[in-house]
């Protein structure tokens, strides 16, 4: 029987990690254990060259953080790891970032200090931090799923007219608490203002990011690697992330 491996990159995850970001990938692996898939995590973190391990990646992970963790990162991430995204990306590789890490992925982010931190310019938009924080549990109308999650942040992000938002504000906040936009997609580069974390309670679309991930590597898409690798559609068991769906009480009725 077929074996798949996909090598999952996290992203400073001991200090772009807040809010429980560093279940994404968690989570991800379980659910490709689910479906026969190995997976290999690469942590990467300021520093030594990880030009290798990032080039190995099919799919990167990157959690929020604070301003001042922004600014512990920023540096090696504006320097370091940005062409190797943007080669990504062009290679549609796949991305998600959270909150803080999403923000860096945009024209800029100017913290509630003044600091201007300059983007990648994955996403075209920009944020500056604001009163008051946007804080509480959202849910986001998306392409054939409710996405919910947990939002917190200063930083309000417009986006420009030509960029894809990832959904439309059903209740929450998202970007910016006005255009009723949440996150952002630029080929398979996703950016959300949802921690949570955001792939648990979120199950559909992390198989769609397993799928995305399957395709750009081998060719297939998740229900031909199931059926390559024996593994039944009535052998998966998604109770429990339904019902961590619904244990969030005041999203009642949103999805
Ligand atoms: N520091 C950023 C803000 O306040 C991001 C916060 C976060 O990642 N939760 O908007």
């Amino acid at each position: 029987m077929k074996k798949f491996e996909l090598t999952a990159v996290d992203l400073y995850p001991e200090i772009m990690n807040i809010y429980g970001d560093r279940g994404n990938i968690i989570y991800f692996k379980y659910r490709c254990s689910v479906y026969g898939i190995e997976i290999k995590i690469i942590d990467v973190t300021v520093g030594k060259n990880y030009e290798k391990e990032c080039e190995s990646a099919d799919i990167f992970f990157m959690g929020g953080g604070q301003d001042a963790e922004q600014a512990l990162i920023y540096e090696d991430f504006f320097s370091d790891k940005k062409n190797i995204l943007i080669e990504s990306l062009n290679k549609n590789k796949i991305m998600l970032a959270i909150c803080g890490g999403y923000q860096l992925l945009c024209d800029y982010y100017k913290s509630a200090d003044g600091k201007i931190m300059k983007g990648i310019s994955v996403f075209k938009g920009y944020t500056e931090s604001g009163t008051p924080r946007l804080t509480g549990n959202i849910a986001v109308k998306s392409v054939g799923t409710v996405l919910i999650g947990f939002e917190n942040h200063g930083g309000r992000t417009y986006l420009d007219k030509s960029q894809s938002c990832i959904g439309t504000v059903l209740k929450g906040y998202g970007n910016n608490g006005k255009d009723k936009t949440e996150g952002a997609r630029t080929g398979n580069f996703f950016g959300t203002y949802m921690h949570g974390s955001f792939l648990p309670k979120n199950f559909v679309f992390c198989d769609y990011l397993i799928g995305l991930a399957l395709q750009n590597k081998y060719g297939v898409n998740l229900p031909e690697a199931m059926e390559i690798s024996g593994v039944k559609a009535d052998e998966i068991d998604d109770n429990f992330e339904i019902k961590a769906r619904k244990d969030v009480r005041d999203l009642k009725g949103f999805f």
